[in-house]
């Protein structure tokens, strides 16, 4: 079955491009479908000040371009398109992209996670129109202006701070007097004369004016329920991830909030052949460093796996380079 592949990486961030640099150099032919959304989170961050090797930090869209080029150097290519269903019922495996079927011998899911929404009609009304998910992408058009950073988290923390380059006024609102935020990152939050902070608050409103653009937010306290709006010319959602596993919920174990789950110590799934990596599994870590080094654990688990099934050992795949 020469259209039997022996692996297919549906995912293109940094688990994926590392597991397809290492199923590449192992001469695994790797097939990447990377999504239209490639390089994922990456994509929408700035400065990557944390990632080893890069001693003078590196824009996340240029690291994400680096890891893809490295992988195909060594052969790996790329489908830069969805993945609209998944068959795992039997091997070879099959991956179709609309019509299109793709086979393989071995799996490597690795779609990580997306940005949670507030679910407010009114959000998803003003997305582009002062609603965002990413101030690094479009921090520039608040110039001089009052924006809302929603969330308690690093990443709120991260906006907000990213945010007063470009603001005036960064109101952080967040439902808890506790914030889930490193100190570090909180401190330099609460140290920054432009961010203030509405706690415990929620978003309960997305103003617009005449022009449909955002206006301001309705913000309702928790503790006792008042209610008051404030004047923002953008929001920013910064609440956390869900994991983009829709397509194999039905066919891969996971957890209450969607994460696929692995066995211990292990990128391997509950079906032998169908590995997972990165922030598709983690929702602890969540770093470009840790989603590569468990690309690289699938990488070699998928090898390893393929190679005790052909040879009845997985030492048969030390032979092959890396
Ligand atoms: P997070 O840590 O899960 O924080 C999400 C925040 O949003 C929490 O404060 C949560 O409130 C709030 N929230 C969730 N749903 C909400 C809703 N429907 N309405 C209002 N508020 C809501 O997510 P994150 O900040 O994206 O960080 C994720 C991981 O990435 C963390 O491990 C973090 O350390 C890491 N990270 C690190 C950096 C960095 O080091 N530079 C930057 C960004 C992210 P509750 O606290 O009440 O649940």
């Amino acid at each position: 079955m020469s259209d039997v592949r022996e692996v297919i990486i549906i995912g293109g961030g940094p688990a994926g491009y590392t597991a397809a640099l290492y199923t590449a150099r192992a001469n695994m032919r790797p097939l990447v479908i990377e999504g239209f959304a490639w390089g994922g989170q990456l994509m929408i961050t700035s400065d990557v000040e944390n990632f080893p090797g890069y001693a003078d930090g590196v824009l996340g869209p240029k690291m994400m371009e680096d890891f893809r080029r490295q992988a195909e150097r060594f052969g790996a290519e790329f489908l830069t398109d969805d993945v609209t269903r998944v068959d795992f019922s039997q091997r070879p495996f099959s991956v179709f992209v609309g019509g299109d079927e793709f086979r393989a011998e071995t799996i490597i899911v690795a779609t990580g996670a997306s940005a949670r929404q507030l679910g407010l009609a009114s959000e998803r009304s003003l997305q582009g129109k002062g609603v965002s998910y990413c101030a690094v992408c479009d921090a520039a058009f608040f110039r001089q202006k009052e924006v809302v950073v929603v969330g308690g988290g690093d990443s709120a923390m991260e906006e907000a701070i990213f945010l007063t380059k470009f603001a005036d006024k960064v109101i952080v609102v967040h439902r808890r007097q506790e914030f889930r935020a490193s100190p570090i990152m909180f401190d330099r939050a609460q140290n920054n004369k432009k961010i203030s902070f509405e706690v415990p608050y929620v978003v309960e409103e997305i103003l617009d004016d005449d022009d449909g653009r955002v206006s301001g937010a309705l913000l309702r306290n928790l503790d006792t329920d008042e209610t008051k709006t404030v004047s923002a010319q953008g929001v920013f959602v910064a609440i956390g991830h869900d994991p983009n596993t829709e397509l194999f919920l039905d066919q891969l174990d996971h957890d209450e909030e969607g994460y696929l789950v692995t066995q211990p110590g292990s990128t391997a799934t509950n079906v032998p052949g169908v590995f997972a990596a990165g922030d598709v599994v983690d929702h602890i870590y969540r770093q470009a460093i840790t989603a590569a080094g468990m690309g690289t654990m699938a990488a070699l688990d998928a090898e390893r796996w393929l190679a005790t099934v052909r040879h009845g050992h997985p030492e048969a795949a030390l032979a092959a380079q890396r």
